[in-house]
């Protein structure tokens, strides 16, 4: 190591690729000084602002994550934005390595006529709303008249969405949904939800047990055209096994029992245009045989991906939304980790995965990286200028202000701002 001082690293990004990132490297390199950055008060990004409010068993990880930053290292200093109020220049020359881990947080645009007509939104804007993101604002879309909505895309996105709209009320009871989203959903009288996919079955991204759940709801049944399903799934790349229990999945919804919401799947359609005057009315939709046709909506929500977001000072592919790297790596002293590095793709145990083996390419580089040109803690440098870090003591008291306040059945009473 040519530097006198323990390893340092910064990480850009306290979600869980970033943050399985710093389990690994607290593993790797036991001395190492690690700080993670979020431009949130809050940290665990996708698990406490992306997964679900009703998937309480998949946000329990929360709990692994907060004891790894309860020790203080790695720590957290929550509310620092990079660009506003840290250069990425900046942590470079404080730290022997850097890891962007910053996500894709903005919703991919179909591109076609009309996709700014009120009434069709991104599942992002939709899901930072109801997950009482900071940036979440209100709802993107007024439910209150809502009686067909389209979700767009064949993703977990795209059930997660349908299923928060088909809910009852009692469904929800025990997620973390604050008051204004549970009043909306509740009061949107919405029949029927169609999940719109380009391809068809047998290409649909839906893991099983999602795609599952949907037969299991109270008031809402799943509708599938027994002629939409392949008696084979042929030659269609990806997980075969998945596959073949998505097949079987959908094969059961022919003959569920009758329900009041219908959630129905319509394969092999395209949107290519909104259509509306003040207010989205209709879908035009292409058919694979090359036919149109037009689907009459009050809502639509694409669940067709997500992007990254340039970072000055980093390389950027601006097709793909991504830090270009080979395997996390971006140039010496610089990674990146989770959605940032290969785009919004796999579940939380992935960037578990891939966040532990970036640890272990890092902890591998450390001894050949050059030592930091400032040892200056830089928590005290942007406590100096003004820059409210929240620590992870700050965090903890939020976080049981959140549970303390519950609503009965709730796990928290999420707060947007936060709780001093
Ligand atoms: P996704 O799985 O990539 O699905 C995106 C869908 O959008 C695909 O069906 C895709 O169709 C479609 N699409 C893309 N561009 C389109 C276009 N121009 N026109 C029409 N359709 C288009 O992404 P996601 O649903 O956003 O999920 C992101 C990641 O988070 C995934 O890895 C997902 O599994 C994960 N996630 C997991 C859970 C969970 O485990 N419970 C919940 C939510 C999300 P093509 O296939 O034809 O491109």
């Amino acid at each position: 190591m040519p530097s006198e001082i323990a390893p340092r690293i910064a990480i850009v990004g306290a979600g869980p690729a970033g943050l399985y990132c710093a389990d690994g490297l607290s593993r790797n390199l036991p001395e190492a000084r690690i700080d993670v950055f979020d431009r949130l008060f809050a940290p665990f990004g996708l698990v406490r602002y992306g997964v679900a409010p009703d998937h309480q068993g998949t946000k329990a990880v929360t709990r692994l994550l907060d004891r790894l930053i309860a020790k203080g290292n790695p720590r957290f200093l929550g509310q620092v934005t990079l660009g506003r109020d840290v250069a990425l220049d900046e942590l470079r020359r404080h730290y022997h390595a850097v890891v962007l881990a910053t996500g894709c947080a903005v919703d991919r645009r179909l591109g076609v006529p009309g996709e700014d007509l009120p009434g069709v939104i991104g599942s992002g804007a939709f899901s930072r709303w109801y997950n009482s993101h900071p940036d979440g604002g209100t709802c993107p879309a007024e439910l209150g008249a809502v009686r067909r909505a389209a979700v767009i895309g064949n993703g977990n996105v795209a059930i997660d969405v349908a299923r928060l709209l088909a809910k009852s009320s009692a469904e929800m009871a025990a997620s973390d949904l604050t008051e204004g989203p549970r009043a909306a959903f509740a009061a949107c009288p919405v029949e029927e939800i169609v999940v719109v996919g380009r391809r068809g079955p047998v290409e649909a991204n839906f893991t099983t047990a999602e795609l599952a759940e949907l037969g299991r709801l109270a008031r809402a049944m799943p509708v599938v055209e027994a002629d939409d399903l392949p008696t084979e799934i042929g030659e269609a790349g990806g997980d075969r096994r998945t596959k073949e229990a998505n097949l079987a999945t959908l094969r059961g919804f022919v003959d569920v029992p009758v329900k009041p919401v219908r959630i129905r799947f319509l394969f092999h359609r395209a949107p290519i245009a909104f259509e509306g005057s003040s207010h989205l009315s209709a879908i035009r939709l292409r058919r694979a045989d090359g036919g149109e046709e037009s689907l009459p909506v009050d809502l639509a929500v694409t669940c067709i991906g997500y992007r990254g977001e340039a970072i000055d000072g980093a390389p950027f592919d601006a097709e793909r939304g991504i830090v270009p790297n080979v395997e996390g790596r971006v140039a010496p002293g610089l990674y990146v980790a989770g959605w940032a590095a290969r785009g919004p793709s796999g579940v939380i145990p992935t960037n578990r995965t891939d966040g532990m083996s970036l640890a272990g390419r890092i902890a591998a580089d450390i001894a050949a990286l050059p030592a930091p040109a400032d040892d200056g803690d830089l928590f005290d440098r942007l406590r100096e200028r003004g820059v409210a870090v929240v620590t992870y003591d700050d965090w903890h008291r939020h976080d049981l202000a959140e549970i303390a306040t519950a609503p009965q059945g709730a796990p928290r009473r999420k707060s947007p701002v936060l709780l001093r």
